[in-house]
């Protein structure tokens, strides 16, 4: 009996209690790359404009690597203590503040290990333990990150859309895991090609740009690792989900017409959707 079938051997309570846990820990690593990822970033792209510009004054100091260093309390910057970096429950218990300085913590940090956990959870009851399920938490997981950051920054890091693309292709090269390779070589090139499409023509029409190319990678991510065959479906979700969401933002909080919503999310979360259930969608659509 190899780990894996130990692994599915086991009570489902007791596996997707496991998942839940190790969903927190991942959720908390999460929390720190949509974090730090946007200010190293930035930093290197103000450092790079200076060199070429010839501007003098690059000192400011480097931004904190991804995994290195201990997390710190944002206003008083006390180095977080190990028994207060526990995800979820720390929060609870310290009721959302800083230890130290009694500063607000944000409620994001422990939704972010939440909805990681609880999507976690969600894969492995769909998949199992098995390559589906491993490819489709590495793709929950990558997909968390670039909500977050998109969110904050209105920014989809080349840094994950990129890779994710490429281990897309790969996965379905290697083991056909969601589609086929030839689906997945479309999927990429339809998913850049639709969306860079509909930019352009929105531009001609209107003047505005209204997403960034970061959506189009990581629509190409998509189809990359589902097929083109869920494009349509990821597009139609994303754009529903968009327009709910940005018309009850614009009645709510008065959010201005022209104030720039992120579309990543959106696109993150159709893209998740289809993966767990989008053959079945699909297949009711055709019955349809
Ligand atoms: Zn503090």
């Amino acid at each position: 009996m190899n780990f894996v079938d130990y692994l599915n051997a086991l009570h489902p309570a007791v596996l997707l209690t496991a998942v839940f846990v190790f969903g927190l820990l991942v959720g908390s690593f999460l929390n720190v790359v949509i974090l730090r990822l946007p200010k190293r970033l930035m930093h290197d792209w103000r450092c790079q404009c200076r060199e070429l510009l010839g501007m003098e004054g690059g000192d400011e100091p480097e931004p904190p690597g991804l995994v290195v260093k201990r997390s710190h309390c944002p206003d008083c910057g006390a180095t977080i203590r190990a028994r207060d970096n526990i995800p979820v429950l720390s929060w609870l218990l310290l009721r959302g503040r800083c230890r130290d300085c009694g500063t607000r913590i944000s409620f994001r940090y422990p939704l972010v290990e939440l909805a990681t956990a609880l999507l976690s959870v969600a894969v492995i009851w769909h998949f199992g333990i098995s390559p589906e399920g491993l490819g489709a938490l590495v793709l929950t997981w990558a997909l968390i990150a670039a909500t977050g950051i998109d969110f904050d920054h209105q920014l989809l890091p080349d840094q994950i859309t990129l890779p994710l693309m490429w281990l897309g292709l790969f996965l379905n090269l290697w083991l056909g895991l969601f589609a086929s390779l030839e689906e997945a070589v479309i999927g990429a090139l339809a998913g850049y090609l639709t969306l860079w499409s509909v930019f352009h023509l929105f531009k001609l029409i209107t003047g505005k740009e209204g997403m960034g190319y970061g959506d189009f990678k990581l629509l190409a991510a998509l189809g990359a690792w589902l097929g083109w065959h869920v494009l349509p479906l990821i597009i139609l979700l994303a754009a529903l989900v968009g327009t709910v969401v940005g018309v009850a933002l614009m009645i709510l909080a008065r959010h201005g017409r022209n104030v720039p919503i992120a579309f990543g999310p959106y696109l993150a979360a159709a893209g998740w959707i289809a993966l767990i259930w989008g053959d079945r969608i699909v297949d009711f659509w055709l019955y349809l």
